[in-house]
């Protein structure tokens, strides 16, 4: 069964988003909240998201007005999901709601709908706990904004079935997004749990006097940042190790990084007075800007965004 029908439960900064990825890939959405006031707002920042899309030339007004047209809302969960293949639930991080809503929606929901939650962290197994097709159930999380980042994790429950992970996974490939699978529930999952060991160690170098906060940004930046966007750690250092590929590279450089790693920040508690050190180098960061990519965290929202869109052109992702 085709993927084309989708209920997006729960429309702020991600629902919203997914919702704007979903029907610019020409599928029905539903959105569900539990307000109108919270489907408005959701309303709005995908007409936002479009017009973004617009202004970049990745969708014409035409493509725009007709995925719009492919959108509804609703605050009845039962017309949200009685006739979906999909669910994408992005309602707030806590057990209670996500049990509550699944338990809800498995009443009402065709037996062959998937149920993908875009927990940042959350165990699926604990999520399906109450649900009487806890086979169906698993974990999606995208990166934020998911209508322009192509990564879904998607994470299994013990009781999750390998044809529905297969249909999702088959599924966000479909519409241009870079899933992968996890073998086995892990904390954090991949990317954050990569994202935050780069950032234990720019909070060392910091906290150590060897560099401030704008210097280790200016680091990643213009170092290892703009080859990741190109490609992944270890094809890089394939690349680095000439001839010899990534073994030859490992071997060469092996005996240095290990007495590095000795060195390295190993805590797993935000040192004490960082936060303030990080809020006033970020400040002092944003003044020290040009103007023309900007001061204030709007101007350089649009700047990481305009960037973001060239890079995914170059990926063939929009
Ligand atoms: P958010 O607060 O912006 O949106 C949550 C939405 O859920 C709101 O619109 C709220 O009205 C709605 N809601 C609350 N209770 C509900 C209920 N019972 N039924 C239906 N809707 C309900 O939160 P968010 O940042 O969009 O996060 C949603 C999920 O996505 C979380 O699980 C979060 O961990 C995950 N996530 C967030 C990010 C991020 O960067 N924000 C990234 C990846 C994954």
């Amino acid at each position: 069964m085709n993927i084309e029908k989708i209920s997006c439960v729960g429309t702020g900064v991600i629902g919203a988003s997914w919702a704007t990825n979903f029907i610019i890939k020409g599928c029905y959405v539903n959105l569900y909240d539990v307000g109108e006031e919270e489907l408005d707002r959701a309303i709005s920042l995908v007409d936002n998201n479009l017009g973004f899309l617009v202004k970049k030339e990745v969708l014409t007004v035409e493509e725009k007005d007709y995925a719009k047209s492919l959108m509804k809302t609703t605050t009845s969960l039962e017309e949200a999901v009685k006739d979906v293949h999909l669910i994408q639930e992005s309602v707030p991080e806590k057990y209670e709601i996500k049990q509550e809503i699944l338990k809800e929606a498995d009443s009402f929901a065709p037996e062959e709908a998937i149920f993908a939650s875009s927990t940042s962290g959350l165990l699926i197994s604990e999520i399906a706990k109450y649900s009487n097709n806890p086979f169906r159930c698993i974990g999606a999380h995208p990166y934020n904004p998911p209508h322009l980042i192509p990564l879904v994790e998607i994470t299994k429950g013990e009781k999750s079935s390998q044809e529905t992970i297969d249909r999702a996974y088959d599924f966000y490939k479909s519409i241009d997004k870079e899933p992968i699978v996890l073998q086995k529930e892990v904390l954090g999952f991949v990317a954050n749990r990569l994202s935050l060991a780069l950032y234990r160690e720019a909070i060392e170098l910091i906290m150590r006097g060897v560099c401030s906060v704008e210097d280790v940004d200016k680091a990643v930046t213009f170092g290892p940042g703009l080859r990741y966007a190109t490609m992944g750690p270890s094809l890089l250092y394939h690349l680095g190790g000439g001839a010899h590929g990534i073994k030859g590279i490992l071997h060469h450089i092996g005996p240095s990084v290990e007495k590095w790693w000795e060195d390295m920040a190993t805590f797993t508690k935000i040192p004490d007075g960082f936060p303030e050190i990080a809020q006033e180098g970020v400040k002092e960061e944003l003044k020290n800007r040009s103007k023309e990519f900007g001061n204030t965290e709007e101007e350089v929202i649009k700047f990481r965004d305009d960037i973001l869109i060239e890079l995914l052109k170059n990926h063939k992702k929009v």
